[in-house]
């Protein structure tokens, strides 16, 4: 989490060394498949029904595009985070009192890889 920290600018946190240090990682068998491609149930299903599709490969399996999933933290809100599927979802979360992460993950819904990309306070 160091190098993430130190490429954190106005609270936002970017994690795509550490993306590119996992995806290494399997490409010198320092990582197995089912190390790197560990999406939990619910994960996979968020992403099948809340992520949204982005113009990109999946960097492990090469055969699906990649979906990104938003989930936001905070108080009173699941302790697995709510999946954000709409532009009203977070505009309902920004007008509760507290602070609230948004955290974006990429998936594959093929082979299961997923990793984080980044966090963000919603403000
Ligand atoms: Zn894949």
């Amino acid at each position: 989490m160091s190098t993430a920290a130190a490429n954190s600018a106005g609270g936002s946190i970017n994690f795509t060394l550490a993306r590119e240090r996992t995806i290494m990682a399997y490409k010198n068998g320092e990582a197995t498949r089912s190390e790197v491609c560990d999406a939990q149930t619910e994960l996979m299903r968020n992403a099948r029904e809340c992520g949204k599709r982005v113009d990109a490969r999946c960097p492990i399996c090469h055969e699906e595009e990649l979906v990104e999933v938003l989930y936001v933290f905070g108080p009173r809100l699941p302790a697995a985070g709510r999946c954000i599927v709409t532009e009203g979802d977070l505009e309902r979360i920004r007008r509760r009192k507290g602070e609230f992460t948004a955290y974006d993950v990429e998936v594959c819904t093929r082979c299961k890889w997923n990793h984080l990309l980044r966090t963000n306070p919603v403000v």
